[in-house]
């Protein structure tokens, strides 16, 4: 999704406004846990930064004491003379070592306050960044079904990478750059204010002035930052859609359209780059006019001052040495002062950034457990629907009433046009989602009363689309039955019908499969995810029409497997070939989310209803259907098309 979208189509905007001082709950909830690294990271940033303003003082003193003899050594300290005064030797040149000494001793010690003030602060943010990432993650995973549609798995996977490392960077470099800042203001401020007050005014009028100056700067960039991150979305999702698209894009010779529309996109990107560059590249000769002015006043008033005394409305005295000093302070000012707008910046972004990750934490999970629930104890797997209704949305009801009970070891097939509802009837069951109404239970107890991991460890679950994660085929068959040996795997896989292809595969079942590793076909995919759910032995099976994508002779030899699989346990299937739930003690009719017919394929056929056209429709016999059946159908078709038309 482009970067565009985050903000208009934000899912947790409500947690996020409620959410008052962010930074104050990043701060007490995750920075307290590492205080120790953050006050060493400050403490040495204030003596890092300290240490590095004394080479400069003590040229100001070296020149007025040692090299023009005018002051006293300890007395051309506009500050701390009294420090060194026990340690000043008599005599030039040992008083030149002296200062020699102090300014190498200070590189020295400023290299170890530095070495220290980055150790502290990387410690602190890369922990920071660790627990906040692993906690949001983990929060993630426990949210229900509702926030996995298509278009919240960008925002959450930009909260997740980008919004956490945004916070990393301002609490390292935001930290850092904020402590030179407020360390060189107050401290350069105090020693000009300590040597010459007067002049000092003068010196550090600039300062508000360049403050002022890169806060508008970065006011006027972001919007333009904003943009260009936008339009590089634009341009990645056409890239990334055109090359998934590729085979239409040629069959269709539509080259010179696509190049026309990437053309596009990449001169929008052009245009809102070339106007971020417009503004950036004024930025700096800016900044430098309004420290030239700086520099070329204090040069004037001070070198005045060191010729002919106090210029105009001035007083006291000025020495050469700290004439230097004034002179090499002031430009100091200047660069730290340029990353005012941009700490500012840095904030305002983290701040957003963890309103951001705050409000994906403080979701409420509307799929939850009593924190004392009990563990789920199947005895026979019988299982309840009790009158239950429910909708995605409040405003659409998906089914209803739903009622009916299979018994343990029963199999039971659900059928229907596509959008009846026969999946919704199952996520139900797997508690994906709670029901608006009635009841679901299993051997009594309620699906809502027990244990979530109880209830999805007692269910196998084979759906349409089966997803393969990185890793070899043994480990996707063993995902979740994790203490599984290659024995097991096997037996499994042959139970599945898998183990003959796998076997066939460059490196067997330690092949690599999934996005980056050996494609398998829709059918075998089927069959890895059918023997994951028979190693994982489950008390009751569901089928999603486990056997969907495969093609008729494979799906007859799976369908020995899943009989024997469904022997003596529970089962729920639903499936399009009605061949393939022939023998289920119970078949459901659905239509419009509605059981409109009951019983076994006998007797379903038997009834002459919507159940035995489909069967005659999967048997050849088209021309024999009633008129009226074949109606029904368009409308429903019609109605898909309408529904699929929306999620656009
Ligand atoms: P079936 O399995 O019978 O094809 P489903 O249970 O998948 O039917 O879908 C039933 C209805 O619920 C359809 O109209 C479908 O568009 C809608 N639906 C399915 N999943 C969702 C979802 N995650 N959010 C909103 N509506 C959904």
């Amino acid at each position: 999704m482009s970067g565009a979208d985050w903000d208009e189509d934000d899912p947790f905007e409500e947690q996020r406004e409620e959410i008052e001082n962010p930074m104050k709950r990043l701060f007490l909830e995750y920075g307290s846990n590492y205080k120790g690294a953050a006050a060493v990271g400050v403490i040495a940033s204030i003596f890092a930064r300290v240490l590095d303003l004394l080479p400069a003082l003590m040229l100001g003193v070296a020149l007025d004491a040692v090299i023009r003899q005018e002051i006293p050594y300890v007395e051309a300290f506009p500050v701390g003379g009294g420090l060194v005064a026990p340690y000043v030797p008599e005599g030039r040149l040992a008083q030149f070592w002296l200062t020699i000494g102090i300014i190498a001793g200070a590189f020295f010690l400023s290299a170890i306050f530095h070495w220290t003030r980055n150790w502290g602060f990387n410690t602190f943010a890369q922990n920071v960044q660790h627990d906040i990432r692993t906690d949001t993650y983990d929060e993630m995973q426990r949210l229900d079904m509702g926030f996995f549609a298509d278009k919240q798995t960008g925002e959450m996977m930009s909260i997740l990478s980008n919004d956490v490392n945004r916070l990393e960077k301002f609490l390292n470099d935001g930290m850092n750059s904020l402590f030179r800042l407020l360390v060189m203001v107050l401290g350069i401020g105090g020693l000009l204010l300590a040597i010459n007050w007067q002049l000092a005014l003068v010196a550090l009028l600039p300062v508000p002035l360049i403050a002022v100056f890169t806060y508008l700067f970065i006011q006027t960039i972001q919007p333009k930052y904003a943009q260009v991150r936008s339009t590089v979305g634009k341009v990645n999702s056409r890239l990334e859609n055109n090359l998934g698209g590729i085979q239409v894009i040629k069959s269709s010779t539509t080259e010179s359209y696509e190049s026309d529309r990437v053309e596009d996109v990449s001169q929008q990107y052009f245009d809102a780059n070339w106007g971020a560059i417009r503004t950036r590249i004024k930025f700096f000769p800016g900044l430098r006019v309004l420290a030239g002015i700086g520099f070329v006043i204090t040069f004037l008033v001070g070198g005045l001052w060191v010729i002919s005394g106090p210029p105009g409305p001035f007083s006291g005295t000025l020495s050469n040495g700290m004439f230097v000093v004034f002179i090499l302070y002031t430009q100091r000012f200047i660069w730290p002062m340029a990353q005012f707008g941009q700490i500012i910046n840095m904030y305002q972004r983290a701040r957003a950034s963890s309103a951001r990750i705050f409000g994906l934490m403080d979701e409420p999970n509307r799929v939850g457990e009593e924190p004392d629930a009990p563990d789920l104890a199947v005895t026979e797997g019988r299982v309840e629907y009790d009158d239950v209704s429910f909708g995605y949305d409040a405003d659409e009801r998906i089914l209803e009433d739903i009622d009916f009970t299979v018994d343990g070891g029963e199999t039971l097939a659900l059928v229907g046009p596509t959008g009846a509802g026969k999946s919704t009837v199952l996520k139900l069951l797997l508690r994906m989602y709670d029901v608006d109404e009635g009841e679901i239970r299993v051997d009594g107890q309620s699906v809502q009363d027990v244990t979530l991991r109880s209830l999805r460890e007692s269910l196998g679950y084979v759906s349409q689309d089966t997803f393969l994660f990185y890793g070899s085929v043994e480990e996707n068959i063993k995902y979740g039955t994790f203490d599984a040996d290659r024995e097991d795997v096997i037996e499994a896989a042959k139970m599945a019908e898998a183990h003959e292809f796998i076997q066939n595969l460059p490196d067997g079942y330690d092949t690599e499969v999934g996005e980056r590793g050996v494609k398998l076909s829709g059918g075998q995919r089927q069959r890895v995810s059918i023997a994951r759910a028979i190693l994982k032995d489950p008390d009751i099976l569901v089928l999603d029409e486990a056997t969907s994508d495969v093609d008729t002779e494979t799906e007859m030899l799976i369908q020995r497997s899943i009989d024997d699989l469904a022997e003596d346990r529970t089962t729920f299937a639903i499936a399009h070939r009605l061949s393939t739930i022939k023998d289920a003690d119970q078949v459901l009719v659905l239509e419009g989310g509605e059981i409109v017919e009951r019983g076994t394929h006998e007797e379903l056929l038997a009834n002459g209803g919507l159940y035995s056209h489909l069967w005659g429709v999967q048997a050849g016999e088209i021309d024999e259907l009633p008129e009226e059946f074949i109606e029904r159908a368009q409308r429903r078709q019609a109605r898909t098309e309408v529904d699929a038309g929306d999620d656009d």
